[in-house]
């Protein structure tokens, strides 16, 4: 094939998965491997036209709270695991995230994420008692957490105490390369069962990986596709991969805003209705990269909600965004940020349309 047919190529399995909503897994990886720049356009362009038919211009946002860094697994990747002896640990109180809450709230905040390690001190008593002060303090708000594996029971309790939405990447779908990313206690297998887990205990539920991450091949990316279809999440968050200096991938490559784009786009065309950030990741690697993320298909952006103090501890990779200003500040900016591309965030629960 000449590259003009390769690309022909590419732009019809876009079309396909636009109007079917469904590729085999050598279409998958044919699309991710052969992408050009040229495709990557035109996939962007058919995947905003299914957002705003979707969701309009609107952009939803997220408060999130790192409210603790503590955590008992050893992720490869990841900044805040328990073999880094430099990180400063901190574990906020429940007066603390009410009073982030309360913040966020004046500001316009209708969506609060509480995401941390996997910190034993939480135990399902405490976070049940702090998911429950929020859901009453807030009846308006949805309160969503990102804390990692926990048991039926656990996932549960915490709905019944208040808890709307649920985010836990399965990172990657392949067992081998899951294995390759985690260490022997962790596996792909317990986290795809804490994801249906989730579903069945009745939260909206997100999932999502990271691009560019070690040994990812496309053939990995597209069984990520593949999974994404089959769990039908109401939320997909995905981000490059951003080496942190003291973990075991430091000096390996980060990914690239181009691939990305990419996955973002692809999502959007799979997943029409899907709640789909621009993520941070995205904004540390480039200082567009959520703009980019809104115009490849995104519909959400999660600004930090936590103390000014314990920002930079909750390093996941280097360079993270928003240690600096104030919430209300960095909030006004991003308005005027994304009002520049033609798109206005609004003040909703932003619940998904995927249900
Ligand atoms: N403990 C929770 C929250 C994890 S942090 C859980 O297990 O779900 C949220 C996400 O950050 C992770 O799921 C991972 O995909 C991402 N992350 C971690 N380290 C990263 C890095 N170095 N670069 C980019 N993303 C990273």
């Amino acid at each position: 094939m000449t590259p003009g047919e390769r690309e022909q190529k590419v732009k019809a399995l876009i079309d396909k998965l636009c109007l079917t909503r469904k590729l085999k897994r050598s279409e998958w990886i044919e699309l991710i491997r052969e992408r050009t720049p040229a495709a990557a356009d035109y996939l962007f362009e058919l995947a905003r036209v299914v957002r705003i038919r979707h969701y309009g211009h609107d952009i939803y946002i997220r408060g999130l709270i790192e409210f603790t860094n503590y955590c008992k697994n050893d992720c490869y990747y990841c900044g805040i695991r328990k073999s880094n002896t430099y990180a400063q640990r901190y574990r906020l109180s429940k007066e603390d995230i009410l009073s982030c809450c309360d913040q966020g709230y004046e500001l316009g905040f209708r969506t609060f994420v509480l995401q941390g390690g996997e910190d034993g001190w939480f135990t399902d008593e405490r976070l049940c008692d702090i998911v429950s002060a929020i859901r009453n303090s807030f009846p308006d708000c949805a309160v969503t957490l990102s804390v990692g594996e926990r048991s039926r029971k656990s996932y549960q309790q915490l709905y019944e105490a208040g808890a709307d939405r649920y985010l836990l990447r399965h990172e990657t779908y392949n067992e081998d390369h899951y294995n390759r990313l985690h260490p022997p206690q962790m596996s792909a297998s317990h986290r795809k069962k804490c994801l249906w887990d989730l579903k069945r205990s009745g939260y909206q539920t997100g999932t999502g990986f990271m691009v560019g991450v070690p040994f990812q091949t496309p053939e990995n990316l597209a069984d990520d596709m593949l999974f994404l279809a089959r769990l039908n999440p109401q939320m997909v968050g995905i981000g490059p991969f951003v080496p942190h200096h003291d973990t075991p991938f430091a000096d390996a490559p980060g990914g690239t805003v181009e691939l990305t784009l990419f996955m973002l786009g692809l999502i959007r065309l799979l997943l029409p209705r899907v709640l789909l950030p621009a993520t941070t990741a995205l904004g540390t690697i480039d200082p567009e990269g959520r703009e980019k993320g809104i115009l490849a298909g995104a519909n959400v952006v999660m600004p930090n909600l936590s103390p000014l103090q314990v920002r930079e501890k909750y390093l996941l990779y280097d360079n993270k965004i928003c240690t600096g200003d104030e919430a209300a500040e960095s909030l006004n900016h991003l308005k005027e940020r994304m009002e520049k591309i033609g798109y206005h965030i609004t003040v909703d629960r932003g619940d998904s349309l995927n249900i």
